[in-house]
């Protein structure tokens, strides 16, 4: 059996690899000059550092395998994530915990966020007892039921916005955070759930040492030690089913092969199976850019937010949405006493605006003299497709034979569900 696999993203690369184990040959295409997609390699001030996605999600062990199957060696992150909020004390340290929410009455986060008399509200969460809310399907009024609207005000929200782009009250509890509410029945409590999920000072995410394009260089030599063909600036222009299997064009001519994957972006998938009939809802991207700073200055060696803020309301000093202390997070970044930080905005910024956001992110009076390198990179976020949505997707796809899609857009984004699907679309 042939395949190919168009898009050298980290869904066709590990599609790939999944065919070639399988016994297929395989040819993968990637439109770009390079491999990843949205995991991506920026060199900045003599270092490599992520540009785009820098770590995965553990809560499932599919990609911390993945990284052993390959020989990569992986680390949690070092440094506390912290919230920034525009009224005084303007920062405290995130939950270590689900979602934004703790895991105890004595974790920090409560402290600096709430106030004696809404920590008193959340401590009733221990003796209302389990059922309490756990009919409650969205995170929001679950977390409000029972620990107050505080929490999921500066604790919760910060979190879910920062990271999902989404508010709690719009969140499914059972999707974002599975075993939670069965969890919450059998422990008697919220935050009991929460600590039983998340073992207390274990980390959500990780990273392989040195960065997550790390893992893309060893999937493509991987795929290249098993006999794969790897194409890069190459994009598939049409894919055409005919009696014997499929022709798929690009601009160095046709290749023919039994079955196609298609592990693109939602735009240009419905490039190509529109053609084939295929039609479907696409689900919408954000504009995410990311400024990069190489620095350096005295005041960052402490690393004053640790690992770094996500900015949990907007604050009219500030632009950038979340600030990223790299070199602190993950310390094979920081070299020579240069210091790295990403900042996220929503719409270009200048180096003046970075380095003005940074500055009040860290506390801290940076300036150009400071910046070794600087870069932002410009992204488009995806969204998974409602269920709805996907179902009219398979239904079209179930027509046509040796023809599958996998990718952010339809598994869900992020690397572990990106991963899963990429080996479940091969299986
Ligand atoms: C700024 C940013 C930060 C993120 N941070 C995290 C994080 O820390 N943790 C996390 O879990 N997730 C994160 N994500 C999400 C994660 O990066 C994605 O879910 C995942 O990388 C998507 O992989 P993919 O292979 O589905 O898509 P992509 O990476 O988009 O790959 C698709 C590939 O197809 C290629 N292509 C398109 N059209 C054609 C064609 N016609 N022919 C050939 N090739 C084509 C593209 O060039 C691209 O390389 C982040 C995303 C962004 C943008």
């Amino acid at each position: 059996m042939s395949a190919v696999v168009v898009g050298g993203g980290l869904a066709g690369l590990v599609a790939a690899r999944e065919l070639l184990q399988a016994g297929e040959s395989v040819d993968l295409y990637e439109a770009d000059d390079f491999l990843g997609g949205l995991v991506a390699r920026q060199p900045l001030g003599g270092t490599l550092v992520d540009g785009g996605a820098e770590a995965f999600a553990v809560r499932t062990s599919i990609v911390a395998d993945l990284c052993a199957e390959l020989g990569l060696e992986v680390a949690e992150p070092q440094g506390q994530p912290h919230i920034w909020w525009p009224e005084a004390p303007h920062v405290w340290p995130m939950a270590n915990g689900v979602l934004g929410i703790p895991g105890s009455l004595d974790d920090p986060s409560l402290l600096g966020a709430l106030t004696p008399e809404e920590r008193a509200e959340a401590g009733r969460d221990a003796i209302m007892g389990g059922d309490v809310a756990a009919d409650e399907t969205r995170l929001g009024p679950l977390v409000e039921a029972r620990l107050g609207r505080a929490v999921v005000e500066r604790l919760v929200e910060p979190v879910t916005r920062g990271v999902y782009g989404r508010s709690p009250y719009d969140m499914d509890v059972d999707r974002s955070a599975p075993g939670l509410r069965d969890a919450m029945r059998e422990h008697g409590s919220l935050m009991a759930a929460v600590s039983a999920i998340r073992q207390p000072g274990k980390a959500a995410v990780a990273q392989p040492v040195g960065g997550l394009f790390r893992l893309i260089d060893a999937l493509a030599a991987d795929i290249q030690r098993l006999g794969g063909r790897i194409h890069t600036g190459l994009d598939v222009r049409q894919v055409q089913r005919d009696g014997y299997g499929w022709e798929i064009r690009t601009r160095s001519g046709p290749l023919r092969a039994d079955r196609v994957l298609l592990a693109v972006g939602a735009r240009a998938a419905e490039r190509l199976l529109t053609p084939l009939g295929i039609s479907f809802e696409m689900p919408p991207t954000h504009p995410s850019f990311q400024a990069l700073l190489s620095l350096r200055h005295p005041g960052l060696a402490s690393g004053p937010v640790g690992s770094g803020v996500i900015v949990g309301r907007r604050d009219p000093r500030l632009v950038a949405r979340a600030l990223t202390h790299y070199s602190v997070k993950w310390p094979w970044a920081g070299h020579d006493g240069r210091h790295v930080v990403r900042l996220a905005y929503a719409a270009s910024p200048t180096l003046t605006q970075a380095l003005a956001d940074a500055s009040l992110l860290l506390g801290i009076e940076l300036a150009e003299r400071d910046v070794v390198d600087f870069a932002v990179l410009d992204w488009e976020m995806p969204t998974a497709m409602p269920p709805e949505d996907l179902a009219v997707l398979t239904e079209g796809l179930a027509h046509v034979d040796g023809l599958a899609v996998t990718g952010a857009w339809v598994a869900g984004n992020g690397i572990a569900a990106v991963v899963k699907a990429a080996q479940d679309v091969v299986a």
